[in-house]
């Protein structure tokens, strides 16, 4: 169903944001989202400013019938923040941060990215585990899971969410806590953006000012010994000490030889969040894992780590991802994971293992719709390339790395938030334990499945 002008006007009467249509000048640039593979043409763009417009678009997408793509950030891989011919309702307006230093806690527009949060609690020594790149949108990264470096110590995104404030299906506002609709603020813990739109999150905040970090790259001939030595330190290092391991080509960084630019390596990311004088100590065993090709390990304020590798993955490029869960890296698997490593065809593409083990674990299955709380590592194969012509091989690259590895994972299914749009047919088991339950919430709050544009759970 196309937007009937009229209908469009008086939409735009009643919001403070402005709704832009293919007519007006700023069109192109209020449709697109980070994955270039999305070249989508919605009916109109809604840049809300506030719940009361985000209320309206929510009516008035379901009075008259229309696709309605939510963007927090516009990140999600199969472009979820945006459609065609309905209406893309844009969070970014709603991004103020209000920090409670006595509290601890953080009130965050839905619209707001990491870098807001982390640049807002930072000034009061605060921080809330997010993601690892500071351009990402709170609500798609918060509503999946949210992984990151402060996993370990802290848990995930969504398990220091406090309370919620979400805009239904039927266009009201309600709160979601423990106390106060428990069935949805359980939902909203990893079920994504099924149940509805969120305006306002509230969040736990963690004393933590400086981190000791930063990426050590390998040779690559080294990362089966890297990967060993790695995974086995991980499992006994206290919870402060993250470390994701990684294939790359080495970017242009100063760290590294110049003649060495381009050159297939591998590479832990680390970061030591507990008392900074002994982040060096933590960090050391990492070091002897094999010969180095450079590093740039040292204390810094978190969220220069958080941003430190925004520039090498600018909106606009193409992506294809593939994602498991896993817990067991045996000899096997390594060496698949070194067959397919070296063919990283991009120096914006990667593999990453992000350990999701610590106080993860320490949640309860049901306790929350993230229901995979027993899988050490959350795997992602990233495919991110500039030139549209070479599209095919680099999802080939992506495609070819996971069918070789998925068989060993142990997990049918993956995270959500890397999840691709074919892989709706596997939204099963991405969600793992708690899709039935997800299910029954999901018909008790959008009995139509008016939120369907993200990886969608079918109402009971
Ligand atoms: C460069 C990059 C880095 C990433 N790094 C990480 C990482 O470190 N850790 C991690 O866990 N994930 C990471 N991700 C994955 C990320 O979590 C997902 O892509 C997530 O969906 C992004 O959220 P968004 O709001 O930016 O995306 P969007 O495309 O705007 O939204 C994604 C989905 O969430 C819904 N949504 C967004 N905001 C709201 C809201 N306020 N209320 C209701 N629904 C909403 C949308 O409708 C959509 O279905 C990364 C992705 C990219 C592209």
């Amino acid at each position: 169903m196309s937007l009937a002008t009229l209908s469009v006007e008086d939409l735009a009467q009643q919001l403070r944001g402005p709704v832009i249509t293919p007519e007006d000048a700023g069109y192109d640039e209020a449709r697109a989202v980070y994955n270039a593979m999305h070249d989508r043409r919605p009916g109109c763009v809604v840049m809300a400013e506030d719940a009361a417009d985000v209320m309206a678009t929510v009516s008035f997408a379901r009075e008259n019938g229309l696709a309605l793509a939510v963007r927090g950030g516009g990140h999600s891989t199969p472009g979820y923040g945006s459609c065609d011919d309905g209406v893309t309702l844009d969070l970014s307006s709603i991004r103020n941060v209000r920090v409670d230093p006595k509290g601890r806690t953080a009130r965050v527009g839905g619209g707001a990215r990491l870098g807001a949060v982390d640049h807002a609690t930072h000034a009061y020594g605060l921080a809330v585990p997010a993601g690892f790149v500071s351009t990402t949108g709170v609500g798609g990264l918060t509503l999946g899971g949210g992984i990151g470096y402060l996993n370990r110590r802290w848990g995930l995104t969504c398990d220091n969410l406090v309370s919620a404030d979400v805009v239904t299906a039927a266009g009201e506002r309600v709160t979601a806590s423990e106390d106060e609709n428990p069935d949805l603020f359980w939902a909203l813990r990893g079920g994504g953006g099924n149940f509805g739109v969120v305006t306002s999150f509230e969040f736990a905040l963690h004393p933590l000012r400086d981190i000791v970090g930063g990426p050590i790259f390998y040779e690559y001939e080294a990362a089966a010994d890297v990967m060993r030595v790695w995974s086995d330190y991980l499992s006994r290092a206290p919870r402060e000490l993250a470390a994701f391991f990684g294939f790359h080509m080495a970017p242009p960084l100063p760290f590294l030889p110049e003649d060495r630019h381009g050159d297939h390596l591998c590479v832990l990311v680390t970061c030591w969040c507990g008392d900074p004088d002994q982040g060096e100590a933590a960090i050391e065993p990492l070091r002897s894992a094999g010969p180095i090709v450079g590093e740039h390990v040292g204390r810094m304020p978190y969220p220069a780590l958080q941003s430190a590798f925004d520039a090498l993955l600018p909106p606009g490029l193409y992506s294809y991802w593939k994602s498991d869960f896993v817990s067991d890296l045996s000899e096997q698997v390594i060496a698949l994971h070194l067959e397919h490593g070296r063919g990283v065809p991009t120096v914006h593409s990667g593999m990453h293992i992000y350990p999701i083990d610590g106080a993860v674990h320490d949640v309860a299955p049901d306790a929350t719709a993230f229901g995979v709380r027993d899988a050490r590592f959350a795997v992602n194969i990233v495919g991110l390339w500039p030139d549209p012509s070479d599209t095919e091989s680099n999802r080939a690259w992506v495609r070819d790395y996971y069918e070789a590895i998925h068989p060993y994972s142990g997990y049918e299914g993956g995270y959500t938030n890397f999840m691709e749009a074919e892989d709706q047919a596997r939204v099963r088991e991405n969600y793992g334990p708690t899709y039935d339950r997800l299910s029954r919430v999901k018909a008790t709050w959008d009995p139509d499945n008016l939120f369907r544009l993200n990886a969608n759970i079918a109402p009971a």
